[in-house]
């Protein structure tokens, strides 16, 4: 589909939901504000943080990525593990900045994508785009969108769908998968 169709197709869609729900829910904040978002993610990148944007695969073997991180990030990156809640310091984390891969180093996320969701995990309402990719998973009963790094494939979290407006989606992410570098 080309940009413009769906910017005027998810505008015509958020025109219904508004009409649908105009009693009981506060207008949405559309999705100019989400694009703005997603656009101007780079302000938040510090200059002399060395990351580097570039999307080229990132291979190793499982010995070089067990040599290169922690077993915790190991086991979230390279198993799909999931951290306990709580356990990240990244979950109240609150400065402007750019959440990047622990594998790789890739932007993923801006301090401006993030929720407070309560979950005890960061929360994201959107993504850097382009710089991830989702999966669905079955290692639950139910299936779930499963997301990770577009770079070096670390698996990072998954989407759920009861976040906050402009997207309603919820990046529920792992912290220890995250590293975050304050602009
Ligand atoms: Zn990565």
């Amino acid at each position: 589909m080309k940009r413009r169709e769906f910017i005027i197709g998810a505008a015509a869609l958020g025109g219904t939901t508004l009409l649908a729900c105009a009693e009981s829910r506060p207008e949405p904040a559309g999705n100019k504000e989400l694009l703005d978002v997603q656009k101007d993610w780079k302000q938040f990148l510090p200059e002399d943080a060395g990351l580097s944007l570039s999307t080229e695969p990132v291979e190793l073997s499982e010995q070089e990525w067990r040599e290169r991180l922690t077993p915790a990030q190991f086991d979230v990156l390279r198993e799909e593990g999931t951290e306990r809640p709580s356990s990240s310091p990244l979950d109240t984390e609150k400065r402007a900045g750019i959440f990047a891969c622990a594998g790789c180093g890739l932007p993923l996320f801006s301090s401006e994508m993030k929720f407070d969701s309560g979950t005890g995990w960061p929360s994201f309402f959107t993504a850097i785009p382009g710089h991830s990719e989702t999966k669905t998973d079955f290692k639950l009963v139910w299936p779930r969108k499963e997301y990770h790094c577009l770079r070096c494939g670390g698996h990072q979290g998954h989407i759920f769908k009861d976040g906050p407006e402009p997207t309603g989606e919820r990046w529920c992410n792992n912290g220890v998968a995250l590293k975050f570098y304050p602009v």
